[in-house]
């Protein structure tokens, strides 16, 4: 796609225009470039009083968007994803008159740190631990979810004691101890590398994050996660990551093989579990719908202090999966189609 490439309109016609002699409003995008593969999603209030609802736009614009107005009992707001920047959501000055709203592309990709430690002493976990990260990386970039990871900290094996490895442990039994150790930081994502994760007797996770609220994890913390070096899968940490920011419960899993999923969802999605060890491999896929609540939902790490993260949408309370309320959040598995 060429620099200045028409809008696509992909969900448009059956909810907004018609015959009218009405003044339709326009959109663009400033300064987007094709890297940026820009797509649009816009809530509104249309002049029939119609709430228009995710209408999606592929590209930068400029793009006819029917007659939208000052909100009165509409959601009206307008997010841009893209590659390479923050995701971002405004609320344009919608009128009763033509309006030509100019949107800006968000700041660059917004950064979370994350601290690595490499526990486990095999040859290959310090390789992996670096490669998982800058995959997961590219698969935040490439799903546009406006994220990216920073490496603020990388503890090898070598420089842990054995009390340290100790403290860390093979799971989330052992949150509340780690979170008063020095190995640990509130204000960035923890990632170890362990041998395996036991969790029970019997059973040994490729991941495990420890958002959940258990024994010895009282407030829960998601951003602890452990990497099962024994069971690696280099989508591991994707996914766990995708469970600090806010994809748990009802929208965490988007499906496991025999047994639910979510509709709308395949199995190259990040956060589609239980696969095999290529099919786990072969995972490339958020939904916008997804990327959305990482930056959006109240759940999510990034949202822990409540603070409105301006230029980004703010904490919420989205729905699991489905809009069922007035809170302004598209479907989990909204996606370009
Ligand atoms: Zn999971």
């Amino acid at each position: 796609m060429n620099q200045g490439a028409r809008w696509v309109v992909v969900a448009l016609a059956a909810t907004i225009g018609g015959p009218s002699n009405d003044p339709d409003d326009s959109m663009v995008v400033d300064k987007a470039s094709a890297a940026d593969e820009v797509v649009v999603i816009v809530d509104g209030q249309m002049k029939s009083d119609r709430c228009l609802n995710d209408s999606m736009f592929v590209g930068s614009g400029p793009v006819t968007v029917g007659d939208l107005v000052k909100p009165t009992k509409c959601p009206a707001e307008t997010t841009i994803f893209s590659k390479g920047h923050a995701l971002t959501t405004v609320r344009p000055p919608w009128s009763k008159d033509q309006d030509a709203i100019v949107l800006q592309m968000g700041p660059s990709l917004r950064e979370v740190n994350v601290d690595v430690y490499v526990v486990s002493t095999s040859d290959r976990a310090e390789d992996w631990a670096r490669t998982d990260l800058d995959r997961a990386r590219t698969l935040y970039d490439q799903n546009r979810t406006g994220l990216t990871f920073t490496e603020t900290k990388f503890v090898t094996s070598a420089s842990l004691s054995e009390a340290q490895v100790a403290t860390i442990g093979t799971n989330c039994r052992q949150a509340d101890g780690l979170k008063s150790s020095t190995l640990y930081a509130s204000d960035r994502i923890n990632v170890y590398f362990v041998p395996s994760i036991m969790i029970d007797y019997d059973f040994t996770n490729r991941g495990y994050n420890c958002f959940e609220k258990k024994p010895g994890n009282t407030d829960g913390a998601p951003n602890i996660i452990y990497i099962s070096v024994l069971r690696h899968s280099p989508t591991t940490l994707a996914h766990e990551l995708g469970h600090g920011l806010g994809l748990q419960g009802a929208a965490g899993h988007t499906g496991e093989e025999g047994t639910t999923y979510i509709e709308g969802f395949e199995s190259v999605n990040i956060m589609w579990t239980g696969l095999d060890s290529d099919e786990a491999a072969a995972k490339d896929q958020f939904s916008l719908g997804q990327g959305f609540r990482m930056n959006a939902d109240e759940r999510s790490w990034l949202n822990r202090t409540k603070a409105s993260s301006s230029p980004g949408p703010g904490s919420r309370k989205c729905h699991p999966s489905g809009p069922k309320n007035k809170i302004p959040c598209p479907p989990l598995a909204f996606d370009l189609p």
